[in-house]
């Protein structure tokens, strides 16, 4: 049985990133860039003013003195100056606007006076200043953005200037989604004695967006073979099919059993983990197959711990992990003999540090304890009572850290 790194370092062994395709510039927001990406020109392209003022010849201007240069035209942004500037004269230029050849300052209209159509500068510019040098921001050829990074508003800004529309990204994985078992209701059906709503399809629906991934919620596969063959068979067209509940070693636990008829290889199951050790990894030509546990909190913390990794580096992650943040405990905590607990935990900053308390009751079956957690902590095996102040790892559980001072 693995332990919790080993099997996460064996989900992503298995987890080849997935082909690439051109995303619209403005449908890119949040992918993956597949391929490292080079200025096609230099930028900015021309030297240009990086003020509103007088492109000038500073020497000329500094000999000019009191009694200023002439004013011989006007440039505004967009338009290319084609004549040089004549000798002891001075453009009025606008932010942005290419600086005519023979320039080479800008005189920012805060630094002069104009009068008579003369401008005299009332401090005296030096060769180059408020001058945007060609090539200054990115050389040709230069790589700008490389491979893996993730296109935020701001990588998006540089492809816009270099007038991409198009750029290459990895694909999405399409996760298939399956909750099994003979207790279930469909969100919105009538309510009935003994039944329960499903909550992990609508849960794993929302994690696999979190995830940047595609989802399909199937419809329930009821706890009998001919319905799970036909559910699950449907789930392996996708990339990665995840299941839920049907994994421990109950009568009605068939899962794994109708994944092997349908030729899926199992990798692991079980995992020593506490909650979530039912959890079972296989694989099928094409597909990954995450068997997760039916409690909801196991099958949330187990999708954001194996499936949200394997999704990460299918879709070009470098960094298919996620970080973890050092934590303390702001409690003593009990250890398990035999295996890593994930401590459903809060964070909040105590002199800058974040400190772990528990989030509430750590019964599987409580999903409060869930709505209330920011992180889960790790917590290793066997160390008896860990005390308040110990340093462990946590996973944040929420894509925007926890405000500081909350
Ligand atoms: P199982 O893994 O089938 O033994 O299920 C473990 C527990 O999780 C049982 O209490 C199930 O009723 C519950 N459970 C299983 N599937 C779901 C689901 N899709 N939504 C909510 N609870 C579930
Ligand atoms: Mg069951």
């Amino acid at each position: 049985m693995p332990g919790f790194e080993e099997a996460r370092r064996i989900v992503l062994e298995h987890a080849p990133p997935l082909r690439t395709e051109e995303a619209a510039l403005l449908e890119a927001s949040g992918r993956l860039l597949a391929e490292d990406l080079r200025a096609p020109w230099d930028m900015p392209q021309w030297d240009n003013s990086a003020m509103d003022g007088y492109a000038v010849r500073a020497a000329e201007c500094a000999a000019a003195g009191a009694a200023g240069l002439s004013i011989a035209g006007f440039l505004p942004a967009g338009r290319a100056a084609t004549a040089e500037l004549a000798p002891h004269t001075a453009v009025r230029i606008m932010t942005g606007a290419p600086l005519p050849p023979g320039a080479d300052a800008v005189l920012p209209f805060e630094d002069a006076d104009e009068r008579d159509r003369k401008v005299v500068a009332r401090r005296q510019p030096l060769a180059g200043d408020h001058v945007r040098v060609r090539g200054g921001d990115m050389k040709t050829g230069e790589t700008v953005l490389t491979a893996g990074t993730v296109l935020g508003p701001a990588e998006v800004s540089l492809l816009a200037s270099l007038s991409r529309s198009f750029v290459p990204v990895f694909r999405r994985a399409r996760v298939a989604i399956v909750s099994t078992g003979d207790e279930l209701l469909a969100v919105g059906d009538p309510i009935a004695p003994g039944m329960i709503y499903d909550s992990n399809g609508p849960a794993l629906v929302a994690a696999t967006i979190g995830a940047g991934a595609l989802p399909t919620l199937l419809p329930i596969a009821r706890d009998d073979r001919d319905a799970l063959r036909e559910l699950l068979a449907q789930g392996l067209h996708a990339d990665v099919l995840v299941t839920t509940a049907g994994v421990s070693v109950g009568d009605r636990d068939l899962v794994r059993e109708v994944l092997r008829e349908l030729g899926v290889e199992e990798v692991f199951w079980k995992v020593d983990i506490q909650p979530g050790r039912p959890t079972a990894f296989g694989l099928a030509p094409g597909t990954l197959v995450f068997s997760l546990p039916g409690n909801p909190v196991a099958a949330l913390l187990t999708f954001q711990l194996f499936v949200r990794p394997a999704l990460r580096r299918m879709m070009g992650r470098r960094d298919p992990l996620g970080s973890t943040v050092a934590v303390q405990l702001g409690e003593d905590v009990a250890t398990r003999r035999d295996r890593v607990t994930l401590m459903r935990v809060r964070l909040d900053w105590r002199d800058g540090n974040p400190v772990a308390s528990s989030a509430g009751r750590q019964a599987t079956g409580f999903l409060r304890t869930l709505v209330t957690a920011d992180a889960v902590a790790i917590i290793p095996a066997d160390r008896g009572t860990i005390p308040a102040g110990t340093v462990v790892d946590a996973y944040p559980l929420r894509d925007d850290p926890p405000i500081a001072g909350r």
